[in-house]
């Protein structure tokens, strides 16, 4: 089940609304215009204790609505004292500056100022901006550190959230998280919202926080999302591209999320993308702030359909309309796996995740079965022959569905004073089908049954080197 849809659902078998926390009618007023109706089960539970000013450790997985879970208690506890009043940590530019805009939206009606602080923008315009009178700082801890070791800033928010910190752990963010507590208040109220717990993360936990609530919203039915329907492929390392490509081509995919493991893979794979006629950006950590600003927004509004990104950049991005996610490579945990697939299947709508695996990574694919709660199921990758029916069958349903361009009428005359009707149709179906995309090899990867027989060896043999069962009767003919 999506986080999205636990929102409607809660909508839907209760009758709460955001109205029996007993927040300010400005905050109110922002939830109101933002939509919402009822709390997502994260807020029902994290808001009442945020606003008793107790310290919070809360585990909820991506979607689930963390943001408003503490911005909203937050922002209704600001006194307009003309400092900075909450500080948000979170780990990525993007994540700052989604936060930032996400509070705005619902504070605004109270008067709320939020700034976003991150790395790669000038520090003099964030600092003036500050000293302007914003009472919610979003900041990514090495831009922070920064301005507070320089004392350029000093802050002395009463409450202080950690956003996603187990992604902050895994970006090494750890000392540098530590030294900025070092310069806050000691009198403080301090919440930390992750998507897992991991021992370190605890262990920051419990340096940080005073005597705090645990909140845990992810049994297995949140975790395992019901609208995401997963599906493996196998095959050999140097198929990967054709592989991707072709699955992409009989899937048709509205917007896609491609997942690598590293920029440098997300720059070669995108650019090789673009170069085979798709519409395709990458997104990474390396490019400018303005590229990476660029490329998400080219995607949300449907420019580019392909985004290739590594976990870190992608992680959090609220996008809707992504019917697929691809693991062009596996992720190195199955936390990761779980992350990457949330990107679909968001606010009610069907998803569908697809893993690339070979049989060298069959021991990974099985961790992150177990962990993904949901069945993952094996399929081949159409062949060339069923890859073109497939696209046939779309242009047809395409066809039918073409609205008659205003200029239609006239350039038919023109036409039929040299050519008959017929003539006109098949020359311009042979259009449309010389355009067609279906590329690469006849047959990609493996069938079921070699996957069988490898599956079992895997399971049977401990030192199963992942060898393809030969012959590979398929490809003789
Ligand atoms: P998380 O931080 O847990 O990944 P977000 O705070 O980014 O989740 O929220 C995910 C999406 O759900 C956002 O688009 C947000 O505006 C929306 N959302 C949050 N709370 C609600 C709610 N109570 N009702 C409807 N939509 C909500
Ligand atoms: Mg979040």
């Amino acid at each position: 089940m999506s986080a999205n849809d636990t929102i409607d659902r809660q909508a839907e078998i209760t009758t709460d609304t955001f109205t029996e926390f007993g927040l300010r009618p400005e905050i109110l007023k922002g939830i109101e215009e933002a939509g919402f109706r009822a709390p997502s089960p994260i807020q029902k539970l994290a808001i009442p204790e945020i606003l008793t000013g107790k310290d919070v450790i809360a585990q909820a997985q991506t979607g689930t609505g963390k943001t408003a879970a503490f911005g909203l208690p937050a922002m209704n506890m600001t006194q307009q004292t003309g400092d900075v009043e909450v500080l948000i940590i979170v780990p990525t530019r993007e994540l700052a500056s989604q936060v930032s805009d996400e509070l705005y939206r619902l504070g605004r009606f109270a008067g709320i100022r939020t700034v976003a602080v991150y790395g790669g923008q000038s520090i003099r315009r964030q600092v003036e901006l500050i000293g302007r009178g914003a009472q919610v700082v979003t900041a990514t801890p090495g831009r922070l550190l920064d301005h507070l070791r320089s004392k350029r800033l000093t802050l002395n928010p009463s409450i202080v959230v950690l956003d996603e910190a187990d992604e902050m752990l895994d970006m090494g963010f750890l000392d540098d998280i530590e030294e900025i507590f070092k310069y806050l208040p000691e009198q403080r109220q301090t919440l930390m919202f992750s998507a897992t717990l991991p021992d370190a993360i605890r262990h920051l936990g419990a340096k940080i926080l005073t005597d705090p609530v645990s909140i845990d919203i992810t049994p297995k039915e949140v975790t395992t999302n019901t609208d995401i329907v997963q599906r493996y492929y196998v095959l050999e390392e140097r198929e990967r591209e054709e592989a991707l490509v072709r699955l992409i081509d009989t899937e048709a995919p509205n917007k896609s999320l491609i997942f690598c493991r590293t920029k440098k893979e997300t720059d070669s794979l995108s650019t090789t993308l673009i170069s085979r006629g798709y519409a395709a950006s990458s997104l990474h950590g390396d490019m400018q702030q303005r590229q990476r600003d660029e490329a998400i927004d080219s995607f949300k509004k449907g420019r580019i359909d392909l985004l290739v990104a590594t976990d870190v950049a992608a992680r959090g991005l609220d996008i809707s309309d992504v019917t697929h996610v691809f693991n062009y490579h596996m992720p190195f945990d199955p936390d990761s796996y779980v992350h990457r697939i949330g990107r679909t299947g968001r606010a009610g709508k069907k998803g569908i995740a697809i893993t690339l695996v070979t049989p060298l990574e069959f021991k990974k694919l099985r961790r992150i079965v177990k962990s993904a709660g949901a069945p993952i199921s094996h399929e081949e990758i159409p062949t060339l022959d069923e890859a073109e029916r497939q696209y046939r069958d779309e242009l047809i349903d395409k066809l039918e569905r073409q609205h008659i361009h205003d200029g239609a009428a006239d350039l038919l005359q023109q036409l039929e004073e040299d050519l008959d009707l017929p003539q006109i149709a098949y020359k311009a179906i042979s259009m449309l089908l010389d355009r067609a995309p279906v590329q690469g090899p006849d047959r990609i990867g493996f069938n079921a049954r070699e996957v069988e027989r490898m599956m079992n060896r895997f399971k049977r043999r401990k030192n199963y080197k992942g060898r393809p069962p030969k012959p590979r009767l398929r490809r003789r003919n």
